[in-house]
């Protein structure tokens, strides 16, 4: 139970919080609509994905699956190729799961209680909250890493975010503060703000904070080092070899394994590891006997997650007359209805100016 003081603290949090978004906010497209449907592509692009990535991706996303139907219906090649180049695949393979059990049990729409959105792929208790919060005004809290970025300093947290401790105290933080009236949605939608807009992660702009006096993380000298950072991964290098055949004006690509640890479904020109051994590439689908490799054209540097990729691409021709495996395709350059290609796959056509 919050004291006395502590309400009133917070009463103040939110006002000078409320007063300093109406007034800063960006004006976002997927903030123009109440939609469900809407709230939800975007929370799910804006997941691990830049806002000045996802202004680009999501208008092109809508227009092609306009409504949970549309989504539900489409094949999974056709969902990777509208989210090709946001990265982390999965969440869109879990968006048309999740489209498909809302036709079927939801009646084509975004579930109205908190149960019944968590139950959906790819839905957690942010994507949840952040829908019904700001679709409906729910109460319902969230906390993304803007969120757990602010309340670390505010409050001069000092457990991990991501530790299950440091969970436990923000999403409690984060219920806690919502306020007893108005719109949680729109609170909600403060909180992310000031951490992307001031409360940043390298260099928080305090002096223009609306919450400057409330800090404690400022009042101690510490806005810069909260919340602790996490022990870093150690990063991996890996080479690879990847052939580039061409006919006409269309490239070989192949279709990475459904159960590849990363980029599953997706298609590249045909790779394989050399020389380090990373599990992205695994050896069941190495390029060994379908391809006579030729002269070097370019090398590529990528990085996925942790690991630093180093690509040598050669040239290559057929090995043999006979026709190729099934998951080998021919991608002619700016179809838009091409295959889904990888981020790498894209870097290579490009810089080698077939994109
Ligand atoms: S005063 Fe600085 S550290 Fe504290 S909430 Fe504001 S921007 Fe973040």
């Amino acid at each position: 139970m919050a004291t006395r003081a502590e309400s009133g603290a917070h009463a103040v949090l939110r006002k000078a919080l409320l007063a300093w978004y109406r007034d800063a906010r960006r004006d976002l497209p997927w903030r123009r609509t109440r939609d469900p449907y809407g709230i939800w592509i975007s929370e799910t692009m804006l997941q691990q994905t830049r806002v000045e990535t996802v202004l680009a991706y999501w208008p092109r996303f809508l227009a092609r699956f306009p409504d949970v139907e549309s989504l539900a219906r489409a094949s999974e090649e056709d969902v990777l190729a509208a989210w090709s180049g946001l990265g982390y695949y999965r969440r869109a393979r879990a968006l048309r799961v999740a489209a498909g059990a809302l036709v079927e049990q939801h009646g084509g729409r975004f579930p109205r209680d908190l149960q019944g959105a968590l139950g959906l792929a790819g839905v957690g208790r942010y994507t949840a909250g952040a829908v019904l919060s700001i679709a409906h005004d729910d109460r319902l809290p969230v906390v993304d890493g803007n969120v757990a970025r602010v309340f670390s300093r505010l409050f001069a947290l000092e457990d991990l975010p991501q530790s299950p401790g440091g969970q436990r105290r923000l999403w409690s933080l984060a219920e806690e503060l919502l306020p007893p009236g108005g719109s949680p949605g729109e609170w909600n939608q403060a909180l992310m703000e000031l951490g992307a807009l001031v409360c940043t992660p390298r260099e928080p702009t305090c002096g223009q904070c609306p919450v400057a006096r409330l800090c404690l993380a400022r009042a101690q000298g510490r806005a810069a080092s909260l919340p602790r950072p996490k022990p870093r991964p150690t990063t991996l290098d890996v080479r690879l070899e990847v052939l580039w055949v061409r006919r006409g004006g269309a490239t070989l690509v192949e279709r990475r394994p459904d159960d590849a640890s990363r980029l599953a479904g997706l298609f590249e020109l045909p790779t394989r590891e050399t020389g380090t051994r990373s599990g992205l590439f695994p050896e069941a689908w190495s390029v060994a006997g379908l391809f006579l490799p030729g002269e070097e054209l370019l090398r590529v540097r990528h990085a996925i997650t942790r690991h630093r990729i180093e690509a040598v691409v050669r040239a290559a021709r057929l090995a043999t007359g006979r026709g190729l495996p099934g998951r080998f395709a021919w991608h002619r350059p700016g179809a838009p209805e091409g295959a889904a290609l990888t981020g790498m796959a894209k870097k290579v056509l490009a810089r080698g100016g077939a994109a």
